[in-house]
C-alpha cells in the first residue's frame, strides 16, 4: 500500500522476485486490457483517466480470477490492492473461503509534496494518461479519503509494516527486505 508515486509497482517487482512469488497488480492488468481494447479495458477507461478509482466489483473480480491462477499457488503479492476496505472485506471473504490469510501489509509512507514531484516526473519518462497535474491531484485526494483508512485496518489487524518511503529504490527495498526478514 502507499499513495499513488510511492513507489509500489518498482518495490513490489523486486520483492515477488525476491519471494520468488508473483507480483498481481490490478493498475497494470487494467491498463494491459485498456490497451488491447477489450471491455475490461473500455469500462477501467474513463476511471483510470480521471483518477478515479475503478469500482470496487471491477477489480475484485480481476483479483478473485488471479489468485486462483497456478502460479499462485504458492503465494502472492498484492500491488496496489485492495484500495477501499469494501475490497478488504472481499479479499478476506476470498481468502477465507480458500483457507489462506494475508501474512503482511506493506506500506509505504511517502509525503504528498515528494510523490507529486515523483508522479511529474514519471510523467515526462512513461506518458501515463493519468500522470497530469490535474489527475494527479484527484488520485491523491482519492487515496486519502477512499485508501488511507486501510492503514488503520490492517494496523488494527496486527498486519501493516509501516516503511519509510523516502530515499533510493535500493534503500527502500532493504527496509522492506528487513522488516519482512528475508
Ligand atoms: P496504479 O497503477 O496502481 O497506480 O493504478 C492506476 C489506476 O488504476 C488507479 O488510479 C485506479 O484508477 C485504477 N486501479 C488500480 N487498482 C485499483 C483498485 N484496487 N481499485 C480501484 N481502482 C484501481
Amino acid at each position: 500500500m502507499g499513495p499513488p508515486g510511492a513507489g509500489k509497482g518498482t518495490q513490489a517487482i523486486k520483492v515477488s522476485a525476491r519471494l520468488g512469488i508473483p507480483q498481481i497488480s490490478t493498475g497494470d492488468i487494467l491498463r494491459e486490457a485498456m490497451k488491447n481494447g477489450s471491455e475490461l479495458g473500455k469500462k477501467a477507461r474513463s476511471f483510470i483517466d480521471s483518477g478515479e478509482l475503478v469500482p470496487d466489483e471491477v477489480v475484485t473480480g480481476i483479483i478473485s480470477n488471479r489468485i486462483n491462477n497456478e502460479d499462485a499457488a504458492g503465494g502472492f503479492l498484492l500491488d496496489g490492492f485492495p484500495r477501499t476496505v469494501e475490497q478488504a472485506d472481499a479479499l478476506n471473504v476470498m481468502l477465507d473461503s480458500s483457507g489462506l490469510s494475508i501474512d503482511h501489509v506493506i506500506n509505504l509512507e511517502v509525503p504528498d509534496d515528494t510523490v507529486r514531484e515523483r508522479l511529474l516526473k514519471r510523467a515526462e519518462i512513461e506518458n501515463r494518461s493519468d500522470d497530469t497535474k490535474e489527475v494527479i491531484t484527484k488520485r491523491l485526494e482519492n487515496y486519502h479519503q477512499q485508501t488511507q483508512p486501510l492503514v488503520e485496518y490492517y494496523k488494527a489487524k496486527e498486519k501493516l509494516l509501516a516503511i519509510d518511503g523516502n530515499g533510493s529504490l535500493d534503500e527502500v527495498n532493504l527496509r522492506i527486505n528487513s522488516a519482512l526478514g528475508v
